[in-house]
């Protein structure tokens, strides 16, 4: 079975939608097999988010992922990879269209609720980063 890296973003925690979320996951018939509540800190974004260390927004990036707990779980399905990513909808909340986590919820791009593994590759890798 396929196995992917979710993460809840302070945000999500922040505005009580860790539920909200969590349903539409258990709904599409995804299993959530790990989960729990963690802080990251900057040594472990600068890995995460290795692709963006260049980026003008980083820091503030950095400072958001900071500012409160995030929920960590893998998730498992057929294709849940994909299947995640079609669920949380496009990275820039203008281009996520209703139906979908960023879509329904998110008006900014930083703070767009959920992180989801963009291949099987990266799940693994991830998955092994924040849960050993
Ligand atoms: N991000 C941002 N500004 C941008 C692009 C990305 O603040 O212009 C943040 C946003 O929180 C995003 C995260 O950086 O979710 C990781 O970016 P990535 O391109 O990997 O998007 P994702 O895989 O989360 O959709
Ligand atoms: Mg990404």
């Amino acid at each position: 079975m396929e196995k992917t890296y979710i993460m809840l973003k302070p945000d999500a925690i922040k505005r009580r939608l860790v539920g909200n979320i969590i349903n539409r996951i258990e709904n599409k018939g995804y299993n959530i097999t790990k989960m729990k509540m963690f802080n990251l800190n900057e040594e472990i974004l600068k890995e995460h988010y290795s692709h963006l260390v260049d980026k003008p927004f980083f820091p503030e990036l950095v400072d958001f992922m900071m500012s409160g707990p995030v929920i960590g779980m893998i998730v498992e399905g057929d294709d849940v990879v994909v299947g995640m990513r079609n669920l949380m909808g496009p990275t820039k909340w203008i281009e996520a269209t209703p139906g979908t986590i960023r879509g329904d919820f998110a008006n900014n791009t930083t703070e767009n609720l959920i992180h989801g593994s963009d291949s099987v590759e990266n799940a693994i890798i991830e998955i092994k980063r924040f849960f050993g």
